[in-house]
């Protein structure tokens, strides 16, 4: 899943309006954009089979230390934990905060699992793998994935407050990045070679967190 992952991040954003957007944006993503990296390091692997799904040319071979469940857990628990740690001047809520950090890392795998192909482990490579493969069909991936992405952007739209609006004009930027990305991912042709799969996926991760970031900053006051 690409862009029902924000729609999540979209929606915790109103759960804790603390928590900005651009933080938000990099924990739904965590696990892709540490993956870009395992990939680039041989750790886990992958290769490009174009046409292997309908709506993805990537078959995923082993990737348990990012797309586990347990490592879905881990690093929800270890983002919670370092959201935790860092300086705040607001105590109120911070423990709140944290768990929501926490939960929208988590949320990727969940998710992943609709669309993937069944290849999402457990635990380890030999664990029991899931995945429901709606990816086989693109109606199916296109309905989904912005179904998802709509009822967060809903749910941030309409509870918006004072201290906590909504930038219209910055939230279509990145609607349209997202949606770009999004049909880019297989409606362009298949990446050449998986050495641009990991380095695509770190990159898109750090300018989204960088766009939520930016979407989310409240305009100076006048
Ligand atoms: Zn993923």
């Amino acid at each position: 899943m690409f862009a029902g992952h924000y729609g999540v991040a979209f929606a915790l954003k109103r759960a804790e309006p603390r928590v900005s957007l651009g933080t938000l944006f990099l924990a739904v993503q965590l696990v892709d954009i540490l993956w870009g990296g395992t990939l680039l390091l041989g750790w886990e692997h992958a290769r490009v089979v174009p046409g292997y799904l309908a709506a993805s040319p990537l078959e995923f071979l082993d990737y348990p230390i990012t797309h586990s469940l347990l490592a879905g857990l881990a690093w929800g628990a270890a983002a919670a934990l370092i959201y935790y740690s860092l300086p705040t001047t607001n105590v109120s809520h911070h423990g709140r905060a944290a768990a929501i950090v926490g939960l929208a890392v988590l949320s990727h795998w969940p998710l992943d699992v609709l669309m993937h192909a069944p290849d999402l482990p457990l635990a380890g490579s030999a664990s029991t793998k899931l995945g429901l493969g709606l990816w086989k069909s693109v109606p199916l991936t296109i309905a989904i994935e912005l179904l998802v992405l709509a009822a967060g952007v809903a749910l941030y739209v309409t509870r918006h407050s004072r201290r906590h609006p909504v930038r219209p004009g910055r939230l279509a930027v990145v609607l349209a990045v997202i949606v770009a990305v999004f049909l880019a991912s297989f409606l362009g042709a298949p990446p050449s070679n998986l050495h641009l799969v990991g380095i695509g996926a770190i990159a898109i991760g750090v300018v989204m967190t960088a766009l939520g970031w930016w979407a989310d900053r409240p305009a100076a006051r006048a």
